[in-house]
Order: structure tokens, then sequence, then C-alpha cells
């Protein structure tokens, strides 16, 4: 297939549900690790044809709405100071930190410029010298490699007046965490295909060796999701528990090289505190010591500041698979994209939000 609509097929669809049904003998429940996945699901209605047949329950994978409270919290603080602004994502900026989001912030003087990429900031900070400018560097391996390259574009510059706040989180080690917990329901999992992008897919080998789960590559469009599906249920009706990459258009085993050697030369792994998960053992990156003066940390002395916990949003049963969105008592009702109450509803890759776009008010 060479078009992006052939990927939207409706007969071929078709094809791959009824496959999925007649192969199916009893209940399966997989996981698919990326929002962007979990949107897609929602948007073409796979998770409700499934209904029934293949419990789909949604990942982590929206890094919006993992980052620690703390890192927002540190954010807003540092867009008050009178000489720094803030970069970001615009997608950051109505998540809710302990006492408001970063637009909150904004509303009340703070310094704030939404950036398209980190380069951007670079570029803000260069023009503008008598100014700091904090990139928040959020996402997973698949954004890592663009602030690396930020940091490097920094040097180059001499910039004295750019630092980063880190927030950078690696998907696997929240996958472990996952099936390491008492209540884990995940049976097998759909692959984030953008991190696959960057980093391959060999380092799920042991993975798949030591928790005996079908990990399979999946991409985002409707047929790439059905085909990785029906490879889950196959390896699982089988008994079998094996690694595919059903999503090979974009992704090799050994993954993006220069990507990884640019994030290694600039990052190295660190436990990371993911919100609502607590910290994670190798669950992040931070700048190896030697890139250590573009860190805001270090630059800014964080100050300990109490986080407040938001604990009506059950965002945490929602990226565990515990529950669905619309089980949560206030989805639709307190907590909608324009007055959230938890990332996963503001995030454009929350679940919560991709439940309320395409109005998916029941549980699949
Ligand atoms: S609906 Fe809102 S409050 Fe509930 S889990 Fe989602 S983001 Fe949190």
């Amino acid at each position: 297939m060479k078009y992006l609509d052939e990927y939207r097929d409706p007969q071929t669809a078709q094809l791959l549900l009824d496959e999925i049904r007649r192969i199916t003998t009893r209940h399966w429940t997989l996981m698919e690790v990326c929002g962007g996945q979990t949107h897609s699901l929602l948007r073409h209605g796979i998770a409700a044809e499934l209904e029934g047949t293949v419990e789909l329950i949604h990942g982590p994978g929206c890094p919006v709405c993992v980052t620690d409270q703390a890192a927002i919290d540190f954010a807003c603080q540092l867009a008050h100071r009178e000489e720094i602004v803030l970069a970001s994502f615009g997608d950051m900026l109505r998540v809710p930190g302990s006492h408001g989001s970063l637009l909150d912030a904004q509303a009340t003087g703070a310094h704030i410029q939404i950036v398209y990429s980190p380069s951007d900031a670079v570029e803000l900070a260069r023009k503008h010298p008598e100014t700091e400018f904090v990139f928040f560097a959020v996402g997973f391996e698949t954004t890592a490699p663009a602030t690396a390259l930020a940091v490097k574009q920094a040097a180059r510059y001499q910039l004295e007046n750019f630092s980063l706040i880190v927030s950078h989180v690696r998907v696997q080690p929240a996958m472990e965490s996952l099936v390491q917990a008492p209540d884990n329901r995940v049976q097998a999992f759909l692959a984030a295909g953008h991190v696959c992008t960057v980093m391959g897919y060999e380092s799920y080998e042991s993975f798949v060796n030591q928790y005996q789960l079908p990990v399979v590559v999946t991409g985002f469009e409707p047929l790439d999701l059905l085909d990785g599906i029906l490879a889950c249920v196959k390896q699982l009706e089988a008994n079998e528990a094996m690694l595919e990459n059903r999503y090979a258009r974009t992704v090799q085993a050994a993954g993006n090289r220069a990507a990884q050697d640019l994030v290694q030369e600039i990052y190295q792994v660190c436990d990371r505190a993911w919100r609502g998960f607590g910290v994670i053992p190798k669950g992040g990156l931070e700048l190896r010591p030697e890139w250590q003066q573009f860190d805001a940390l270090l630059r800014f002395n964080k100050p300990e500041i109490p986080v407040i916990k938001r604990d009506e949003c059950q965002s945490f049963e929602v990226m565990t698979g515990q529950i669905k969105p619309p089980e949560c008592p206030h989805f639709g009702k307190h907590c909608t994209p324009e007055s959230p109450l938890g990332a996963p509803m503001v995030s454009s890759e929350g679940a919560c939000a991709a439940y309320y776009r395409y109005g998916v008010t029941t549980t699949p």
C-alpha cells in the first residue's frame, strides 16, 4: 500500500474485523501504549466494533499526561520571574499544576511563549540575549532527539540564556511497571510505532521473554491497528508470546541510530517521577554532567514546592487500564476540554480527550 486512503479502506477493515472475531474464543485485554493510537481507535470506532471480543485499554503513552506535576509547578514558578520566558509546546499550557496551569500563570502575568520545536526556543534565546529562555522539554524517545539537537545548537551559539526543564520519559520502563503491578490486566501490547521508529524494537525481545506477553509494533491508521490487534489475538489464541513488527514501512529493528546517538550524547537514563505513577526506575532521561549548564533545575535552584495532589482526577486509573474515561465520575461533567481536571482531558494524545471528542460516553 502506498497511499493513506489504502490504510483506511472500509472493506479491508471489515475483513480484518471478521477475522479477529472468527478466531477469538475468549475475552482478551490488549493495551495500546500510545495516545495517538487511542485517538485513532476511538475516531474510527474500532474499540466499539470489538466490544465483547477484544477489550482495548489505554496505556500511558501520552507525554503531556505523564509529565510530573512538580515539573509543571516549577515551570509556572519560573515563568513568573521577571527575567525568564518559559517556552513550551501548546499542549502543556492547560495541564493543571498544584496552583493552576501555565495558562493560568500567563493570565496573572507569567511570561510564556508557545513554540513548535525546541530549536524555536534556541532561536528566541539567540535573538534576545537579555532574556533567559527556559524550554519545557517533555515527551518520549520521539521528542528527545529534537531537544538533544537544541542543546547542541545552544552550545554551538555559546548561549548562556538558554536552558531546559528536562522531563523526558522512556516508554519501556513504564510498560514494565504496568505488568509488574499486582492488578495488571494487560495480556498483550500494541507497541507505540513512533517510539519504535526512533528506538527500534530489539529491546522488546528481553521484555517479551521475561513477561511472556505478546508485543506487536503497530502503526496508527485503522488497518495498522486492526492488523496489530489480529496479530496479538493470533498469538494469544495459540498461547504464544512473540515480538512482531507490523509497522515495517516505518520501523526498523535497530531504529534510527543517528537519533539514538544524539540522545546518548546529551542524555543519560535516570529514575523519573511520572504523574500518577510515582517514580519509575529508569523511566526518564536527564542531561549528562557535561551538558548540565543547560539544566534549568541547576541554574535556577528549584525550591521545594509542596505538590498539591489533585485527587479528583483518575488519570492513573485511566492510563493503567483500570477504568475507561467515561467511568470517571467527572468525565464530561466537571471535567471537559474547556475546563479539564486532569491532563488526559486536555492533551491531544489524552485518552479522556479522545472519548470526549469522538462522543464515546459509555464504556465500550
Ligand atoms: S475525565 Fe478528567 S478527571 Fe477524570 S480521569 Fe479524565 S482527566 Fe481526570
